[in-house]
């Protein structure tokens, strides 16, 4: 039988086995890991890649976003309670940003391509509305042009959730640096993802910057002396090290994606399908392919028998989750659909070009 993972990390990082050795030992030897010169060079590294003045290393993606929350209440006084507006359909760590900062997430619905609707954006305002937090969700950009016009029209800031979006761009700009400040991952299997957990903040802003530092560092300008109630949210020495050496094949690795999807979007035929974008490959960095069938879990199914792995992102909307039942009686028809539909095929930075032909067949083999 074959057998086609979703995501062979071991393979992807075996690619720069020598040079992710040399950075660890590099660092073992050092005797310093935490807070050193690794992290600072990273945060420099990133920062020039995303074409902002300033990133904060921190320990993972919700702590980026929350930090960021946090720090923008105590900057604009917003009470506890303020509200943001956050797309239904995205991973869980969005809306727990918001709520672990004090604020309240309010859901809005999405579009077919899984974005935050900008046209849906005025169903969620009240007077309490603070910031919208778009999320560039499997890899594409929301609509950022529209996202702000909105947001300078209501008073309101805009965060990015760029935890899928490491190096997607548009006319509009790049992922991270289009916002007040964006938050990103380095979960292992993200686009340029750590040998474990890891996180940063990107933004123009150098006193947000500074005061997410302090906040990341219990709140501490100075060691000893402390100034807010913070947390302790570090990019460590190792992981930062990791990371330098694996931003130099992020593009290549996101180039290889497109194809990948170019090459799904030639191949599979079914009908019982639809491509994410229409087919269009040219945007975007698929850290997600999130095919749509009405019959996805039949096919799931048909897949995983062949030995093809697949994923579901994600099988409930934010608003059906048991932990915000408060809003279950809020319906999100798009939001819903996509969950009921989506099925995320195998793209990642090894997947060779037979995989892929092999996994198009499959798909175009599938019967009801
Ligand atoms: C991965 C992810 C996060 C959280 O990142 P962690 O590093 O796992 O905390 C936040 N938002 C989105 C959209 C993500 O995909």
């Amino acid at each position: 039988m074959t057998r086609i993972p979703f995501l062979p990390l071991h393979d992807i990082n075996a690619r720069q086995a020598e040079a992710l050795q040399a950075a660890a030992s590099r660092v073992m030897a050092s005797g310093w890991y935490l807070r050193g010169e690794e992290t600072a060079a990273f945060e420099r590294k990133f920062a020039d890649y995303i074409g902002t003045a300033h990133c904060v290393g921190v320990a993972n993606g919700l702590d980026a976003l929350t930090l960021i929350f946090t720090a923008l209440k105590i900057r604009h006084q917003w009470a506890d309670g303020d509200e943001v507006l956050v797309p239904a359909m995205t991973f869980i760590a969005t809306a727990e940003a918001v709520e672990r900062a004090g604020l309240h997430p309010i859901f809005t619905e999405v579009t077919q391509d899984a974005l935050i609707d900008p046209e849906a954006l005025t169903a969620g305002l009240s007077e309490k509305t603070r910031a919208v937090c778009p999320v560039h969700l499997y890899g594409q950009m929301a609509d950022m042009k529209a996202i702000q016009t909105f947001a300078d029209a209501h008073g309101l800031l805009v965060v990015e959730d760029a935890a899928q979006a490491h190096g997607a761009q548009t006319d509009a700009g790049r992922a991270g640096a289009l916002g007040t400040a964006a938050a990103f991952s380095f979960y292992p299997g993200k686009n340029l993802g750590a040998l474990g957990d890891g996180g940063a903040v990107t933004t123009n802003d150098a006193a947000l910057a500074s005061l997410i530092r302090t906040l990341a560092n219990y709140g501490a300008e100075q060691k000893y002396h402390h100034r807010y109630s913070g947390i302790n949210s570090r990019l460590d020495e190792i992981q930062a090290a990791m990371l330098s050496v694996k931003l130099d094949r992020l593009d290549a690795d996101n180039a290889h994606r497109r194809q990948v999807a170019a090459q799904y979007a030639e191949e599979i035929t079914s009908p019982f399908v639809s491509l994410p974008y229409g087919g269009r490959s040219d945007s975007g960095i698929f850290h997600i392919y999130a095919l749509r069938s009405p019959h996805r879990d039949k096919l799931q199914q048909h897949l995983h028998q062949v030995g093809i792995e697949t994923l579901i992102h994600y099988p409930v909307p934010l608003h059906r989750q048991p932990v915000y039942s408060q809003a279950v009686t809020q319906s999100f028809p798009v939001a819903e659909q996509i969950a009921a539909e989506e099925l995320s095929l195998p793209i990642g930075p090894t997947l060779n070009k037979e995989s892929v032909h092999l996994i198009a067949q499959t798909i175009n083999s599938f019967r009801l």
